[in-house]
């Protein structure tokens, strides 16, 4: 199967800082982070001398409180770059993979970061702030509705999640255990890598796919609580499919849109076994590192640097999302921050894993 290879700008990297959490203002911490138009700064807080500015295609703050300065560090009010709501990152990151999807090429979207620091909230949101995922659902059934011409729109729905490189069925009934080694990852000429006997689930409508997603969000927490993990350590894979047939011109397109919540890039501490602790994080480090060595060498190609080999099929995730990662596809990585001084390694590490997307 030959990959096609991307155009110049077909990976874009987002950075987004969350507001202060309870926990950090009640321990007076200090931001670290500051931004300006479309480059972050991090500051190390045990030296002053040490700081490090990142430019990634988008930065995004999200405090609108009054400036206040402490000795050259910033409180927690502090307004470090431009704020940025739900509404504002959709325009930005997902408006673009609708209009690519409808035009019948892949996307994907992947969100990085620490445990808390707004990966779900930029994917999902939380109540009436709805993330990426809900809002793209809304837009992409409005489209297919409104839309004039005699096309007929099919669209489905997957939910997955891969741990220690086996696959979970997260929509499967009765999937609160885990089946022994996980589903099988298969490759075919045609269709590429895929996961046998995964459920797709045809959908009507926004609504039915937000019970979905409960579905499956459920599922990931009784399968993680089961195997006594933290769901933390697993990435989870939302693969929304849209199938158009032109039934004048004989065409069918496909697109499939992978929206992906990776571990949290915290070095992974378990609570399990030596062993369990050892394999666990190669596996975890497994997709993720080949992820990052997927993205990089997809940026080369968009720099126009020769690259003789992308090595997707190195992990389960990067087999899954080969695809949809290069070729005419659209990749965004939003890779989330806390601002606080207290994250600095942690923080520091994600913008580096950034980094290398672009
Ligand atoms: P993660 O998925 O990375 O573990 P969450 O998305 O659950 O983290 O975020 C942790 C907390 O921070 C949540 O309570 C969430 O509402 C809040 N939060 C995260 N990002 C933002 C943001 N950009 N604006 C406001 N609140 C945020």
């Amino acid at each position: 199967r030959r990959v096609e290879m991307p155009g110049r700008d077909s990976v874009k990297v987002a950075v987004r800082v969350r507001p202060f959490n309870k926990r950090e203002r009640d321990a007076g911490s200090h931001c670290t982070v500051t931004m300006s138009s479309a480059t972050t700064t991090i500051q190390d807080p045990r030296n002053q001398q040490a700081r490090r500015t990142f430019t990634f295609d988008y930065a995004y703050w999200s405090h609108s409180g009054f400036a206040r300065n402490e000795g050259g560090l910033y409180v927690a009010e502090e307004p470090g770059g431009r704020y940025a709501d739900q509404g504002h990152v959709f325009r930005d990151l997902g408006q673009g993979i609708l209009d690519n999807a409808l035009q019948g090429y892949n996307a994907t979207l992947l969100a990085y970061g620490q445990t808390g620091s707004g990966k779900s909230y930029s994917m999902v949101g939380y109540g009436p702030n709805k993330g990426l995922v809900p809002t793209l659902c809304e837009r992409l059934f409005q489209a297919v509705r409104t839309n004039q011409d005699s096309r007929q729109c099919q669209i489905f729905f997957s939910m997955l999640e891969i741990y220690n490189e086996q696959v979970v069925d997260l929509l499967a009934r009765g999937s609160g255990s885990r089946p022994p080694g996980g589903l099988k990852v298969r490759e075919e000429q045609q269709r590429g890598f895929y996961v046998e006997g995964l459920r797709r689930v045809p959908c009507e409508s926004s609504a039915q796919v937000g019970q979905l997603m409960e579905q499956g969000t459920r599922t990931r927490t009784t399968a993680s609580t089961h195997m006594n993990a933290s769901s933390s350590r697993s990435h989870m894979l939302i693969v929304l499919q849209l199938k158009q047939i032109f039934s004048k011109e004989n065409m069918t397109k496909q697109s499939n849109i992978n929206l992906v919540d990776l571990a949290g890039s915290e070095r992974q501490r378990s609570s399990g076994s030596e062993a369990d602790r050892l394999k666990e994080g190669t596996a975890i480090n497994l997709s993720l590192t080949t992820l990052g060595n997927v993205i990089s060498s997809l940026a080369d190609v968009a720099l126009g640097k020769r690259v003789v080999h992308v090595p997707y099929r190195n992990s389960v995730l990067t087999k899954l999302l080969q695809s949809a990662l290069g070729g005419n596809s659209r990749t965004i990585m939003i890779a989330t921050l806390s601002p606080a001084d207290i994250c600095y390694e942690e923080s520091l590490s994600t913008l580096r894993f950034a980094e290398r997307a672009k």
